[in-house]
């Protein structure tokens, strides 16, 4: 007779040993410090490089060919990284590759974005991704990014989530005079040309026309060195100030803003950081431009893919044709690690709790995704299904299966399907969220950790 002939996800809290406990605890130090540091996708990427190089690895163009053991990792265009770990196995049998995003929904500056209104300076910004817009409205913000000025010389800004700083922040309208506001649907509450950042208040001395703007510019010269033509060579991002922080009497949980997807990004981080050794050779990609379909040169649609995929077979092998790497994909399996929405007990309507993740049960499986019947989305096959459950099991992980909402809620879609179109076997794994694209996301301590736990199984197996 077959014993748990039912089937039911459970909290993972008690399923646990008091040792296991104290590494849940303290893995997510590491993962709240990783938050704070990279609080953007060149943040992210450049914090990632940081704790490879620590770990032992090197830039690929150091190496003129590869061997079993190495450890090598390629930057692109400082947004986009890619790890890898050579394995025991011909690379032609394929790569284990998990993938997760490190671009978050924000508001970006506009190429020209400075003006003065009403005796204050602003910035105009177009925000990036799907946010409710009315949640950007007094929060304490902070800016990061490059500006690349006339003669060439790169600038770095950073002001507002370190000690000290100021900040800046969108303002709201008082109740008091709201009546027509509240009258308007969610969407058109705040109105995306109104998301306006406030950056200062002080006139030039002498008055005169734009003595605000004018003010606000001599101070960026004066602290930069740039000039207002600066912005339009400049990608400057706005986003919640506020660090990364335990959430509850009991610190169970962990509050920030972009843990979609950053929690998958430090997991997947950590678990190749310390793959000692694995028979198929692994990789990590923490890749930019998800929020926004994953267009351009540095998201996962981006032929860089390919291109430092194609490498890593050019240094093993000291040859490469395009067979090749079309064998190394179809060999190839991923865990494309993205977030997944827990069920909010204010919210329960947009689940159905069968199919639903929940804070605490453990890293979550996404067969698929999509919108409107499936649509726009990989739907992973049965077989590898069946692979990763076996692993997530054999490996005493604690695991929950879930859809994206009930069906015809919404939806959404991950880079799982573009890595699928290229012939790899590819699955969603990450950890639930609460409030997700919100400036204050939650995540259960417990489920981080067993992402990392997964990614590490997956990469060691
Ligand atoms: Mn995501
Ligand atoms: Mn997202």
């Amino acid at each position: 007779m077959v014993e748990n002939l039912s089937y039911e996800t459970k909290n993972g809290w008690n399923r646990i040993s008091g040792e296991e406990k104290e590494k849940i605890f303290s893995f997510a130090e590491g993962y709240i410090e990783y938050l704070n540091e990279g609080k953007t996708e060149r943040l992210a990427c450049r914090e990632a490089v940081r704790m490879a190089k620590e770990a032992g690895f090197c830039d690929i163009a150091e190496k003129e060919s590869l061997s079993v053991g190495d450890k090598v990792y390629m930057v692109n265009r400082d947004k986009s990284v890619y790890l890898a770990v050579i394995g025991e196995e011909d690379i032609l049998n394929g790569i284990r590759f998990v993938i997760a995003h490190i671009d978050s929904p924000r508001l970006d500056l506009k190429q020209n974005p400075l003006y003065e209104d009403s005796d204050m300076t602003l910035f105009k910004t177009h925000y990036y991704g799907g946010i409710k817009k009315y949640q950007w409205t007094a929060v304490p913000l902070a800016l990061s990014g490059v500006v690349y000025k006339s003669n060439g010389e790169k600038v770095e800004v950073r002001i507002g989530d370190q000690p000290g700083d100021p900040v800046f922040c969108v303002t709201d309208l008082l109740p008091h005079l709201a009546d027509g506001q509240m009258q308007k649907k969610a969407t058109q509450i705040v109105e995306g040309e109104n998301l306006n950042i406030l950056i200062g208040s002080l006139p030039k001395a002498v008055d005169e026309k734009d003595e605000f703007k004018t003010a606000m510019l001599e101070l960026l010269y004066e602290k930069y060195g740039i000039c207002e033509e600066d912005f339009i060579s400049a990608e400057l991002e706005a986003f919640p100030a506020q660090a990364a922080t335990d959430v509850g009497f009991d610190r169970s949980m962990v509050g920030s803003y972009g843990q979609d997807d950053r929690v998958c990004a430090y997991t997947a981080l950590k678990a190749i950081l310390e793959t000692k050794s694995c028979k198929q050779t692994s990789v990590c990609v923490l890749v930019d431009k998800e929020e926004i379909g994953s267009m351009g040169n540095t998201g996962m649609r981006s032929a860089f893919f390919e291109y430092i995929t194609a490498s890593l077979i050019e240094k093993l092998k000291g040859n490469y044709n395009e067979l090749m790497l079309k064998k190394v994909f179809r060999n190839s399996k991923c865990l494309s690690s993205d977030v997944n929405a827990a069920v909010d007990p204010n919210y329960p309507d947009v689940n159905e709790k069968k199919n639903a993740s929940f804070l605490g049960r453990g890293i979550v499986m996404t067969k698929y995704t999509g919108s409107r019947g499936k649509s726009g989305t990989s739907d992973a096959n049965a077989e590898f299904v069946y692979e990763v459950r076996k692993m997530f099991n054999d490996h005493h992980i604690i695991w929950q299966s879930s859809e994206l909402g009930k069906v015809d809620a919404g939806g959404g879609g991950t880079i799982a399907q573009y890595v699928a179109n290229l012939d790899v076997d590819v699955i969603d794994c990450g950890v639930a969220l609460l409030s997700m694209h919100a400036p204050f996301e939650i995540a259960s301590k417990l489920d981080v950790y067993m992402a990392y736990r997964a990614y590490l199984a997956f990469y060691q197996k």
